[in-house]
């Protein structure tokens, strides 16, 4: 079909919750996409950090395939062998003991909050509940994450909200520490804020709310739903942080393009579930969780991490340098394969400008242009980017 019948089948058809960019894509194949009309962009956008091994990596794609033709689907009322591998090659791998599976990041924050509240009560009695998040956040649009998500425009007309959430300033220990109640129950945080405009958080302030957390007996949730899956330079960003969670959140990546999420706990909270506290119909689905043990595979091999370090260093500085010539450029800051370049205008219009030249680029918090290319990307393709950012931003200085 036709692009342009296809988006007027879009705006017919479907409920009008995305303004899409006007191509088409059909086939990707490491940082490629091709759109409908055969052109080729190169993708830094990754799905959102979602295709950490570019697109239709091999071993993925065989994996799926395999699992596929075996079984697709069984129900959590039978034990299948994917789930149970992969639970145990991400408990091997992190702090964690024990995973929960689900289908995306809204969804494993859901069951990290309902972990939280039933591990608080079990513990200490129905008057805590509350989970202190951070100003800028964003765990998800389920009713519970949104509440927790410290951003007015995601809760926009959907009061009332999900009570117990108090939101504080993102790396503020005072404000932080001013916020704890006797109903205070957990922090939950983003290691880096990603849809916040990419705020790498302070390692000192981590360390500090850490210790916050032991003494007043709270327990500490990491959402590492953008940053886990070798996105920051490690497996998962809290590994470079020092600082370990109680619990920690992931999708996004784990999945390398499939719908998965992924709660994980220590045996210290995760014992607050039992059997019919939560579910999932789909949940540690055995395509799904074939996957994300493939996508864990490379990722533990170690040659890909090396390459991604590498490549994360090249972009940091080929943006650095941008910063310094272009006084439209200012501020860069992330981690790894998260990076973000803070623009003096809006984002938007470059987003479209780097279309047109065959780059996919994406823009948060109005003027942070986001890239999280897979971890693959070559050093051809991050310089083509950055000759195209700095044409497209000189035209704009
Ligand atoms: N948490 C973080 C940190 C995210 O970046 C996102 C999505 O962008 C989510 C949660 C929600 O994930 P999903 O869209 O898979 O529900």
């Amino acid at each position: 079909m036709p692009t342009d019948d296809l988006r007027e089948d879009a705006s017919r058809y479907l409920m009008h919750t995305y303004a899409p960019l006007p191509i088409s894509i059909v086939r990707g194949k490491g940082s490629r996409v091709y759109d409908l009309e055969g052109r080729e962009y190169l993708d830094f956008v990754g799905g959102v950090a979602v295709t950490v091994l570019g697109h239709c990596h091999p071993d993925v794609v065989t994996a799926i395939q395999k699992q596929a033709q075996r079984l697709l689907h069984a129900s959590n009322l039978f034990y299948t062998e994917p789930q149970v591998t992969l639970a145990r090659m991400l408990v091997e791998h992190s702090f964690a003991d024990k995973v929960f599976f689900c289908n995306s990041g809204a969804e494993a924050n859901e069951a990290a909050i309902k972990l939280v509240r039933r591990y608080a009560r079990q513990k200490h009695g129905d008057a805590r509940f509350e989970i202190i998040t951070m100003q800028r956040s964003f765990h998800g649009r389920t009713m519970a994450t949104l509440s927790a998500t410290g951003q007015e425009k995601i809760q926009a007309g959907y009061a009332p909200l999900v009570p117990g959430f108090t939101h504080v300033p993102f790396n503020d220990l005072g404000a932080l520490e001013r916020a704890i109640t006797d109903r205070t129950a957990a922090i939950m945080l983003e290691p880096i804020q990603g849809e916040g405009g990419v705020h790498v958080a302070d390692t000192k302030y981590l360390q500090a709310v850490r210790e916050l957390c032991r003494q007043r007996d709270l327990l500490l949730v990491f959402d590492e739903v953008q940053t886990g899956m070798g996105r920051t330079g490690t497996l998962f960003a809290y590994e470079q942080l020092g600082v370990t969670p109680d619990i920690m959140t992931l999708a996004k990546g784990l999945g390398g393009g499939v719908p998965i999420g992924a709660c994980l706990a220590t045996d210290a909270a995760a014992q607050a579930f039992t059997p019919t506290s939560h579910a999932s119909t789909f949940g540690g689905n055995p395509l799904a969780c074939s996957a994300a043990m493939a996508v864990l595979q490379v990722l533990l091999d170690g040659r890909v991490m090396a390459h991604a370090k590498q490549m994360a260093d090249y972009l940091s500085k080929g943006l650095h340098d941008l910063q310094e010539r272009l006084p439209i450029v200012q501020a860069v800051r992330g981690l790894g394969l998260l990076q973000g370049l803070e623009l003096g205008i809006d984002g938007k219009q470059i987003v479209t400008d780097c279309l047109q030249r065959g780059i996919l680029i994406n823009c948060t918090a109005d003027r942070v242009l986001r890239f999280m290319p897979a971890l693959t990307i070559a050093q051809a393709e991050i310089d083509r980017l950055l000759d195209v950012l700095t044409n497209i931003l000189m035209k704009r200085s």
